[in-house]
């Protein structure tokens, strides 16, 4: 009988853990996972009492439980759900971590059935290009935004218990409607995670990549940083929220076009103008705070 069961001790589930433990919380944490070590990576580090491989016995653990929060790549989540669905205890909130919200949404309605007012779909915006329990780190969530996706049938209790448990880790709320987080996500995370993967992948191609690499230096480091991120987790989201990327794609393809036109033209206006207008967006909003914290990169 655990207060709070973390299904998926990985980078977000371990971090959630320790930042509970940092803010006070001294009741009983269960990890569940798929990996042996990460589960043993999140004991050692005190986020959780105990752990257990998916196909080991913790139903019990979920008796009373007052959190449970599923923090696994996005296809995993449907299956999870179905696992849990039986042992799940009617007062217990069950909270996601998904960068995609309209997939785990439907996952959760097709799993959950009674328990799906008690579901609160979350995306923390805080992460990293690390993955799992050794990457963890109890100040991931300080003074970042959560995202919550409630829908219709959400009980305003699991809803304002999802959001004392995100304050707790050290998060502020906020509320989207779950297509707009998608939509938004897609321009502002997916795609920018994917060309960073692609410019990685498209030179290292090359048959002399190794050269072009070692003349690389501070801006490719920069803009390449996140392409060190997880597969799994990218390939998820890139296929759950595929209607949304291949918008932004189209759009960020027509931009591209223009640019390349105004470089063969040998238009310096129409190209200072654009990088005017980028720049000075940019140092706003990078003046403004959001989406830096120190050491702990946006995602
Ligand atoms: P991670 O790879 O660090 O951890 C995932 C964990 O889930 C691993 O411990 C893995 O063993 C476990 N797992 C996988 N399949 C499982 C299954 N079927 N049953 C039980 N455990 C399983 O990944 P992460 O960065 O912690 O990401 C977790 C979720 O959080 C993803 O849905 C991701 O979209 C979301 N997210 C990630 C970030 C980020 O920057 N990494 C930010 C916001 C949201």
């Amino acid at each position: 009988m655990a207060d709070v069961v973390v299904v998926g001790t990985g980078l977000i589930g371990t971090s959630c853990a320790l930042a509970l433990r940092a803010s006070g919380f001294t009741g009983r944490i269960a990890g569940i996972g798929r990996s042996r070590a990460n589960l043993d990576a999140a004991r050692a580090r005190g986020a959780i009492d105990r752990g257990y491989a998916f196909e080991e016995r913790w139903a019990s653990e979920l008796v009373g439980a007052r959190t449970v929060l599923v923090a696994v790549p996005i296809a995993q989540n449907r299956s999870v759900f179905a696992a849990l669905a039986p042992a799940l205890d009617a007062a217990s909130v069950i909270i996601d971590a998904g960068s995609t919200k309209q997939e785990v949404i439907a996952a959760a309605r097709a799993t959950l059935g009674a328990h799906l007012a008690r579901f609160v779909p979350s995306h923390p915006v805080a992460g990293s290009e690390r993955s799992g329990a050794e990457a963890a780190n109890a100040g991931l969530y300080v003074g970042r935004q959560v995202i919550v996706t409630p829908l219709p049938e959400t009980d305003p209790e699991a809803l304002r218990a999802a959001g004392e448990f995100w304050t707790a880790c050290g998060a502020r709320i906020a509320s989207l409607d779950a297509a707009r987080h998608d939509r938004i996500f897609a321009a502002v995370s997916h795609l920018p995670h994917l060309l960073a993967f692609l410019l990685v992948d498209e030179i290292a191609s090359r048959a002399d990549s190794a050269e072009y690499l070692a003349n690389a230096g501070g801006g490719f480091r920069d803009f390449t940083r996140i392409a060190a991120s997880s597969p799994e987790m990218w390939r998820d989201i890139a296929l759950a929220n595929r209607d949304a990327l291949q918008s932004e794609i189209a759009v960020f393809r027509q931009a591209l076009d223009a640019l390349a036109l105004s470089i063969s033209h040998g238009d310096g206006t129409a190209i200072e103008a654009l990088l005017e207008r980028a720049a000075k967006v940019r140092r706003t909003w990078g003046e403004s705070g959001v989406g830096a914290t120190e050491g702990v990169p946006a995602i």
